[in-house]
């Protein structure tokens, strides 16, 4: 009999092809695993695994999630909207948000940062459409909120995340050469002080990620081709 592989090492095969066809070094991408709707017991299973990183986007079901899972030394990172009133719980249980839109919100993050916790990482997000509609900030605006985050003492500005409009015909790849080139000109705009940080790519799901890799993602988030179909509540 032969086994199935799991979907896990379906997925790793599919993200080390996409980095070799693109010349990339193995290993060069994070998977995140996006485990809203996804219980703690699914995420325990996929942890045994070797998945060491989880994403949520909502604090409510998160932090009921994360006290059962607390032996595991996970890393988790917030990825849905953020409201101002939620920004202490996502400062004290989250090493990572890459929903980042709004000065407001990033400093209000640095100063509820728990002084016992490493800075918080961040992603601005970013609306590569350029779409009236949606979160994340315009292209235009990038420059100016990365260098206001940059003087903030308790987070640390990682890079950018986007969520491209569904349906694109070229698979998004238009809107990922646009958020990596608009990381490499911020780069060049902000040298010296926070420029190794900006290390980040967060783009591709589950859809799209082997065009995201080709088009320099480092951190792609997996939801459906992880866990299988999310059941709509
Ligand atoms: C749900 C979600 C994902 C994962 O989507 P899949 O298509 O299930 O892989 C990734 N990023 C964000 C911001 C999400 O909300």
């Amino acid at each position: 009999m032969t086994q199935q592989p799991t979907p896990l090492k379906t997925l790793q095969h599919r993200i080390d092809h996409s980095c070799r066809q693109a010349g990339r070094p193995d290993g060069e991408v994070t998977l995140l695993a996006v485990s809203k709707t996804r219980s703690a017991d699914e995420i325990r299973a996929l942890s045994a695994q070797g998945v060491t990183d989880f994403g949520e986007n909502y604090l409510q079901e998160a932090l009921a999630k994360q006290p059962a899972l607390a032996d595991l030394g996970l890393t988790w990172h917030f990825i849905g909207p953020i409201q101002s009133n939620k920004t202490r719980d996502i400062a004290s249980h989250f090493a990572w948000v890459h929903s980042l839109d709004r000065l407001k919100i990033a400093r209000r993050l640095s100063e509820q940062r728990p002084p016992s916790l490493p800075p918080l990482n961040l992603c601005i997000q970013v609306n590569v459409d350029d779409e009236a509609s949606k979160s994340g900030v315009a292209l235009a605006e990038v420059p100016a909120l990365a260098a206001a985050i940059a003087q903030l003492p308790n987070v640390r500005l990682r890079g950018l995340m986007a969520i491209p409009r569904a349906g694109a015909t070229d698979n998004n790849q238009a809107a990922f050469r646009t958020l990596a080139m608009t990381l490499s000109q911020l780069r060049h705009t902000m040298p010296g002080q926070t420029a190794a940080c900006l290390d980040t790519l967060s783009m591709g799901m589950s859809d799209d990620f082997e065009t995201a890799i080709a088009e320099g993602a480092t951190l792609v988030r997996i939801g459906t081709a992880l866990f299988g179909p999310r059941h709509v509540q």
